[in-house]
C-alpha cells in the first residue's frame, strides 16, 4: 500500500449530506495491483438511511415540474463537463482503461445525461373517448429506485440510470461496484450541489449491500447492470416484494463473417469491437465465426493487429490496452486461457505480463469450437476465440444456441443475405458490418439470459414509471 492517500477526499451521499462511511475499504489500481486510496464503505445502517432519505424526498421530487428536473439533469451534465479531465483520470486509475477510452466514456456519459435532460417524461395518452367513457393512460414515477452498477463502465452506466430515473420523477440510491467506487462518489459530490436532499444518494459496499437493496420493501424498482449470475440472485430476492426490475446482464455476442467478406478490410473493426476496454464490455464480440474459405487469412490479420498492441498502465498516454479490472476477473480469464490453450492454438498473445498489475496481452485463439469453455462462456477479457464454419445457417444455429442473447453481428457484402441472417439471429441487438454501436435513443434489451426489460430510449424511460389509467364514465 505504497501511495495510499486518505479517504477524506471521498464521501458517501446520504440525504443531501456528504458523509464518511462507517467503514472503509481499499481501492486497487489494477495497473499496479496496489491500493491507492482508502475510501468510505457504507454500513447497513447507512444503506437504510439512504433508502429512507430517498423515500422522504420522493413526493416533492415527483410533484416537481418536468422542466425543473430537466434543468437539474443539464446542470449535472455541465458539472461533469467541467470535471471531465479529473473524472477521466480517476476512471483510469480505478478501472484501468487507457485515458483515451476514459475520455470517451466520460463524454458518452455526459451525452446520455443531455439526451434525457432534453427528453420528456412519457406524456398522458387519451386511449378512447366514446359516449360512455373517456379512458386516459398516465405514467407516474415509481418511487425509490436502486441503481446497481458494474465495474466495466462505471461512469457511463451511472448516467444511463440517473438520466431516465430522475427525469421520470423517481429518487435514487446508487450503489457502484466495490472495485470502482470513486467515480461514483465524485458524481455523488456533484449531485449534492445540484439536486434537492435525498433525490440522489450514493453508497458503497464490498458486495454486501446489494441484496439488502433488492429485498427492501421501500425500494420500488431495481435498475441492475451486472453479470447473469448476480442477476438471478436479484430476481430471486426481488420476488419477496414483487418489485419492478430491469436487468442488463452478461453477453456472449457472436459475430459471423460470411464468405464474401474481405478479411483485411474488416479485421481492424472486428479487433476493436472485441478488445475495447480489454474485452470487458458486455456487448463486445466474444465469439467470432469465420467461413472456411477465409479462416486462415482472418486469423492472420487478427493476430497481426493483436501483436502490434502496446499494453500497459492506462495513465500512460502511449498505451492502447490496459489491465483487467480486478484480481478475480484476472484469475478467471487466466483459467479460461489455459483451457483454450489445451483445446486450440494461441496465435497471438497468450502471455500474462510479468510484474505487478493484472495484464494479459490481447490473445487470438484459433481451432476452438462450440463446447470449448472459451467459446461457451463469457470470457470478459482480452481473449478472442475464432471458430471455423462451412455453412452460414449452421453458424447461425451455433450462435443462437447460447443461453445468452445480448447482441450479435453479421459481416459480408450481399445486403439481402446479411439482412436475412440478421433477422434470424436471436439477440436483443443485431448489427450489420459493425458491432457495439449504441446510444441513449436506441432501446437496449438482452434476450434470453442476457436481460429482463428494456433500458434507454422511450421504452427504457417508460420502465421507470407505473401505468396509471383513469377511466371516466360519460353521459
Ligand atoms: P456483478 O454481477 O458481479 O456485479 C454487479 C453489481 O451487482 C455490483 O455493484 C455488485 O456489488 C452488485 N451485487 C453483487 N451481489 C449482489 C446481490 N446479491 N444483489 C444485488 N447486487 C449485487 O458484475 P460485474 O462483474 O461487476 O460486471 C461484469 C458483468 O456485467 C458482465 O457479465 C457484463 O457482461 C455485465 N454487463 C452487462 C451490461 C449490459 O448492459 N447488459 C453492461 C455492462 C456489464
Amino acid at each position: 500500500m505504497t501511495d495510499t492517500t486518505t479517504s477524506g477526499e471521498y464521501r458517501l451521499l446520504i440525504g443531501g449530506r456528504l458523509v464518511n462511511g462507517h467503514g472503509s475499504m481499499p481501492v486497487i489500481n489494477p495497473a499496479t495491483g496496489l491500493a491507492f486510496v482508502e475510501c468510505p464503505r457504507a454500513s447497513e445502517t447507512q444503506a437504510e438511511e439512504a433508502i429512507q432519505a430517498a423515500k422522504k424526498a420522493f413526493p416533492q421530487w415527483a410533484a416537481s415540474a418536468a422542466g425543473e428536473r430537466q434543468a437539474l439533469l443539464r446542470e449535472l451534465a455541465d458539472a461533469m463537463e467541467r470535471e471531465h479531465e479529473s473524472l477521466l483520470r480517476l476512471l483510469t486509475q480505478e478501472q484501468g482503461k487507457p485515458l483515451a477510452e476514459s475520455a470517451f466514456e466520460v463524454s458518452a456519459a455526459i451525452g446520455f445525461l443531455r439526451y434525457f435532460a432534453a427528453a420528456s417524461p412519457p406524456a398522458p395518452k387519451v386511449l378512447e373517448v366514446t359516449r360512455e367513457r373517456r379512458v386516459e393512460q398516465h405514467r407516474r414515477p415509481l418511487g425509490v429506485v436502486a441503481a446497481i452498477t458494474p465495474w466495466n463502465f462505471p461512469v457511463l452506466l451511472i448516467a444511463a440510470k440517473l438520466g431516465p430515473a430522475l427525469l421520470s420523477g423517481n429518487t435514487v440510491v446508487l450503489k457502484p461496484a466495490p472495485t470502482t467506487p470513486l467515480t461514483a462518489m465524485r458524481i455523488g459530490e456533484l449531485c449534492a450541489r445540484i439536486f434537492p436532499a435525498g433525490v440522489v444518494n450514493v453508497i458503497t459496499d464490498r458486495n454486501d449491500l446489494g441484496a439488502m437493496l433488492t429485498n427492501h420493501p421501500d425500494v420500488r424498482k431495481i435498475s441492475f447492470t451486472g453479470s447473469s449470475a448476480t442477476g438471478r440472485k436479484v430476481m430471486a430476492s426481488a420476488a419477496n416484494t414483487l418489485k419492478r426490475m430491469t436487468l442488463e446482464l452478461g453477453g456472449n455476442d457472436a459475430a459471423i463473417v460470411l464468405p464474401d467478406a474481405d478479411p483485411a478490410q474488416i479485421a481492424p473493426a472486428l479487433y476493436a469491437f472485441a478488445f475495447m476496454n480489454c474485452g470487458q464490455t458486455c456487448l463486445a464480440i466474444k465469439r467470432l465465426y469465420v467461413h472456411d474459405s477465409l479462416y486462415d487469412r482472418m486469423c492472420e490479420e487478427l493476430a497481426k493487429l493483436a501483436n502490434a498492441v502496446v499494453v500497459g498502465d492506462g495513465l500512460n498516454p502511449n498505451i492502447q490496452m490496459g489491465p483487467l479490472q480486478n484480481e478475480q476477473q484476472f484469475a478467471k480469464v487466466r483459467e479460461l486461457l489455459e483451457d483454450a490453450r489445451e483445446r486450440g492454438n494461441v496465435i497471438a498473445g497468450g502471455e500474462v505480463l510479468d510484474g505487478p498489475g493484472y495484464f494479459i496481452r490481447p490473445t487470438i485463439v484459433r481451432d476452438v469450437t462450440d463446447g470449448d469453455r472459451i467459446v461457451d462462456e463469457e470470457q470478459f477479457g482480452p481473449v478472442l476465440p475464432v471458430i471455423r464454419y462451412s455453412d452460414p445457417d449452421d453458424a447461425l444455429q451455433r450462435a443462437n444456441a447460447s443461453p445468452m442473447g445480448l447482441g450479435g453481428s453479421i459481416w459480408g457484402k450481399d445486403p439481402q443475405r446479411l439482412r436475412d441472417l440478421a433477422a434470424r439471429m436471436d439477440a436483443g441487438t443485431i448489427w450489420i458490418n459493425k458491432h457495439l454501436d449504441f446510444g441513449p435513443s436506441i432501446p437496449l434489451a438482452g434476450s434470453k439470459q442476457s436481460g429482463v426489460g428494456i433500458e434507454l430510449a422511450e421504452e427504457g424511460l417508460a420502465e421507470f414509471t407505473q401505468s396509471h389509467v383513469i377511466n371516466m364514465a360519460l353521459g
